[in-house]
This record gives structure tokens, sequence and C-alpha cells, in this order.
């Protein structure tokens, strides 16, 4: 320091470094970099919030959007639960039948949002659902449910008013109904004739073509059907089932 250094007292020029040096002095460039610093931390936390929470609004305005149910959708839903014997409101979503469906991973809608979409009036993607036609009625949901919800039996009256409303371009539903057009002609089944008929159907008519003659030959695949006595017992087993709403 240059100044008095008996009095102590700094000379003008010493106290403006000071006052630079500890920032209380406006400097131009380096108060700049600071501002400057501190509006971009500002923005990045801006983006990292609204890419945080983004999710969380969507999801708000999906349940803005949410609009109730027709009267007509909430008759179908009505007479769905009448058609299964159950009640989806009694649901409350603890997802235990989800947790024991051994066909939840291949779903895309597992039953607990099958039964969401009901209680929320959406029944149109319920009946559009691959879920329904993946469901093996297994019965295991059902048995799981703390609430008494039968699962299976809805996902069964589903399929019958997805069947009944002409929806039958799945790929599954292809499958069943090639599935059942051989029993009810053989009795029993045939694999080469149901895969012929579901690669037709769903217009892949070589799909796992490669696998048919390894099969033939290891005996996994018969050439020819084999049908079993009494088919009539059979037709007539169709036929009841039609009668009460089946396929
Ligand atoms: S187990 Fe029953 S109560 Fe739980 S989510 Fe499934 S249907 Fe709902
Ligand atoms: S009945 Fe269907 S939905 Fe229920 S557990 Fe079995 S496969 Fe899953």
């Amino acid at each position: 320091m240059s100044n008095d250094e008996n009095s102590g007292i700094m000379s003008r020029d010493e106290n403006v470094e000071y006052l630079k040096y500890t920032g209380y002095l406006w400097q131009p460039g380096r108060n700049m970099r600071v501002i400057c610093g501190i509006l971009v931390l500002f923005w990045a936390a801006g983006i990292i919030n609204h890419s945080v929470s983004g999710k969380g609004l969507s999801i708000v305005e999906k349940a803005v959007k949410l609009i109730p149910a027709c009267a007509e959708d909430q008759d179908l839903i009505g007479r769905l639960e009448a058609d299964a014997g159950t009640n989806v409101n009694l649901c409350y979503q603890c997802g235990k039948c989800t947790a024991g469906c051994p066909a939840a991973f291949a779903m895309d809608y597992p039953p607990r949002q099958i039964i969401r979409l009901l209680q929320l009036g959406m029944v149109k993607p319920a009946l559009q659902a691959e879920s329904i036609w993946i469901c093996a009625t297994c019965e295991t949901c059902s048995t799981r449910c703390p609430r008494g919800v039968d699962i299976a039996s809805l996902m069964d009256a589903l399929r019958r008013e997805a069947l009944r409303q002409g929806q039958t371009d799945k790929k599954v539903a292809a499958f069943n109904q090639a599935f059942l057009n051989c029993v009810k002609l053989f009795g029993r089944t045939y694999e080469a004739g149901i895969l012929l008929q579901h690669n037709l159907k769903t217009g892949q008519p070589f799909k796992d073509a490669q696998y048919g003659l390894p099969m033939m030959k290891r005996g996994k695949v018969g050439v020819l059907p084999t049908r079993i006595k009494n088919r009539d017992e059979i037709k007539k087993i169709f036929e009841r089932a039609q009668e009460l709403g089946g396929e």
C-alpha cells in the first residue's frame, strides 16, 4: 500500500482496487459473466423442471381431457357387467390380477387396466385391446381379486361383444377362429390346418413356413388331419355355445 502507512487510510485508487477485488464494484466484464452464468443456470433449471414435470403435466392434461362416457357407452358397460356377472366399480386398482396373470407380459392393457378403462367409461379402447384376445381364461385374476371382480368372465364378455361388433381382424382372433374351425371339423386340433388358415386370414401365407417340414419329419405336426369318433357330439357343443351367444 502506498497510503499513509501510519494513518492506515487507503488512497482512492487503492479503495477502487479493493472494491473490485471484493466484488462490490461494478466491473462490466466480470459482472456480465456472472449474470450470464446465473441466467444460464435459471434457463437450465427451467428446462429440467419442465422436462421433469412435463410427464406430470401431460397426465393432468389427459385427466382434464377425459370426457364423461356417453349414455350408449354406459349402457354397454352395464350390459357387459351383467353378462359377466360382475361389477367393475368394486375394483380398487390393487393390481393383484395383473401380478398373477400369466399373459400380462404380452398384453397392451393388462387386466387391471382393462378394468380401469371400463370404470372410466372407455369401453371402446377396452374392446379394441389385444388383451381380450390374448387372455387364456385361466381364471387366475378372478381367483386373486380381493374384491371379487370376475375379470376372466369380463374378458369373455368383452370378446363376445367385440365379435358382435365384427372385430375379428385381430391376429389372435384369427388364430382362435382357425382353432375352433379345426375342432368343429375334425373333433380335435390339426396344427398344419390351423397355421394355414391363420396365415391366410392374416395375409402372411409363408409365415413360419420354414418350420413346417422339420416339424413334420419329427412327427410334431401331422401331414393329414385325424378325426375323432362321434363328431356329432362336438357339433352339439358348438351349437349350444352359439345359442348362449358364443362364437
Ligand atoms: S385384483 Fe381386483 S381389485 Fe385388484 S386391480 Fe384387479 S380387479 Fe381390481
Ligand atoms: S383369465 Fe386372462 S386376464 Fe385373467 S389371469 Fe388368466 S390370462 Fe390373465
